[in-house]
């Protein structure tokens, strides 16, 4: 036992299996972000294990993506979906059963990527048991999600609790962007170390396919006006600003104008109930022969649909980080997006898209119309858009930020450990 192999990480995801369908229920950024840091750290030279909570009996033990990067599901609690909200009580034994993998392999790792602070605390539980050094990336965090809503879960102060403890204590915080680093500092604790490394998108997948080839592909007019809006159907995502924006357009006469609201939804679940609180919406303000569904985008259609769009629009009312908006610019598409969050740090208004004050609805309604009656304002955001993603948000310079923080970390820790070991000589 104990024997580390240096180049093998792990990374901590319990409830954002990175293997899952994504775009709908819980699965959305965080699942996206695990795959493809796993991935590209593959690349980079690690050998990568992404675990995760098992969610189904039929969903097998070991997903391999590549040769060094596997997804690998613990059993913690009943297999089956359970809310975020509910999952902590189980994390013990999701703990218990990554020790127990470990030993079955035959090694400890070195180094962790906590996802999540749920993850956070298993991370920070198995290092009181094996030296590690723990990286965390929030994704969201409680204290900011908490201040937008009317009321906490019962779990609330365990969260901040454990989101305080993760910062103070951890080897390195990543933040995804600037301004979730302001957050943690205002918000979480002044104490800690953070490193900003933002996320990142698949530069040749996204923006490999021109508007004209997209839409013949999707059976779009050429002539025709697409806002587009991608994401899960949660409140937070603000899609109905998005409607009623849609409603206020000086083009709303025109009948090229189309909205498309992409994003998978299960009856009964919640992204289920807002979906039809949406329909609603989109049926009272007279939409319904204007606006439409498709449903859950798969990893191809993702590409298309981008391609299409005139303008992609991201209403958040918070955002920590946000991929859809840099899917987008990838693609050339701008992004009228709240100005918010992560999309602060991604979206240089009137450079490569534009921001305006979430729940605006009179707000997002003109972006939108400037951006539609303007082909060539539209091409500019477009292009400036897209050099930016490639420039700092590919998975590849992430993964490489990554790399670099990670070996940093590992050579300080044999260094203080020979130390410690010629101190105790
Ligand atoms: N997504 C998808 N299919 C859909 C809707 C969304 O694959 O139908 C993906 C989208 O491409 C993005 C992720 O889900 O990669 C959403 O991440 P984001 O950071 O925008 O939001 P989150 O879901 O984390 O709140």
């Amino acid at each position: 036992m104990s024997m580390n192999q240096i180049n093998r990480i792990a990374l901590i995801s319990v409830t954002g299996d990175p293997a899952a369908e994504i775009g709908q229920e819980e699965a959305g950024g965080q699942n996206v972000y695990v795959r493809q840091v796993g991935l590209a750290l593959t690349k980079a030279g690690w050998s990568v294990d992404m675990f995760t909570r098992r969610l189904s009996p039929d969903q097998s033990s070991i997903v391999q993506h590549a040769p060094n990067c596997r997804t690998i599901r613990l059993t913690a609690g009943p297999a089956t979906f359970i809310s975020r909200d509910e999952v902590f009580g189980y994390l013990p034994e999701f703990v218990k059963q990554l020790q127990a993998f470990q030993q079955k392999e035959g090694f400890q790792y070195s180094l962790i990527h906590s996802n999540y602070w749920l993850s956070s605390w298993v991370g920070m539980e198995l290092k009181k048991h094996q030296p590690l050094i723990q990286v965390h990336t929030y994704h969201s965090l409680g204290a900011v999600k908490y201040s937008s809503v009317s009321e906490r879960p019962a779990i609330a102060s365990t969260r901040l609790a454990t989101e305080k403890a993760c910062l103070e204590t951890v080897d390195r915080v990543v933040a995804t962007s600037p301004q979730e680093k302001e957050h943690m500092r205002s918000l979480v604790s002044t104490q800690g170390l953070i490193d900003i490394i933002p996320c990142g998108t698949d530069i040749e997948r996204l923006g490999a396919t021109e508007r004209p080839a997209a839409r013949q592909q999707l059976n779009i007019p050429a002539d025709a006006k697409i806002v587009l809006y991608v994401g899960r159907f949660d409140r937070r995502k603000g899609i109905e600003t998005l409607v009623r924006a849609i409603a206020k357009s000086s083009l709303r006469g025109n009948s090229n104008l189309q909205l498309i609201i992409a994003g998978g939804y299960r009856l009964g679940a919640s992204d289920g109930i807002e979906c039809d609180r949406i329909r609603g919406i989109v049926k009272e303000l007279g939409l319904e022969a204007i606006t439409s569904f498709p449903g859950r985008l798969t990893e191809s259609d993702l590409p298309m649909y981008y391609a299409a769009a005139d303008v992609c629009v991201v209403p958040s009312h918070y955002e920590p980080f946000g991929l859809v908006a840099i899917e987008a610019m990838a693609c050339r598409t701008p992004v009228v997006a709240s100005d918010v969050g992560g999309l602060k740090f991604t979206v240089v208004p009137e450079v490569n898209g534009l921001l305006v004050p979430p729940q605006d609805e009179t707000a997002f309604a003109k972006a939108i119309d400037r951006i539609l009656s303007d082909p060539t304002l539209r091409d500019n955001l477009g292009q400036t858009a897209r050099q930016r993603v490639e420039t700092v948000l590919s998975w590849d310079s992430v993964a490489s930020g990554l790399s670099c923080l990670y070996n940093k970390l590992l050579s300080q820790s044999a260094f203080v450990t020979e130390k410690s070991s010629q101190v105790a000589a």
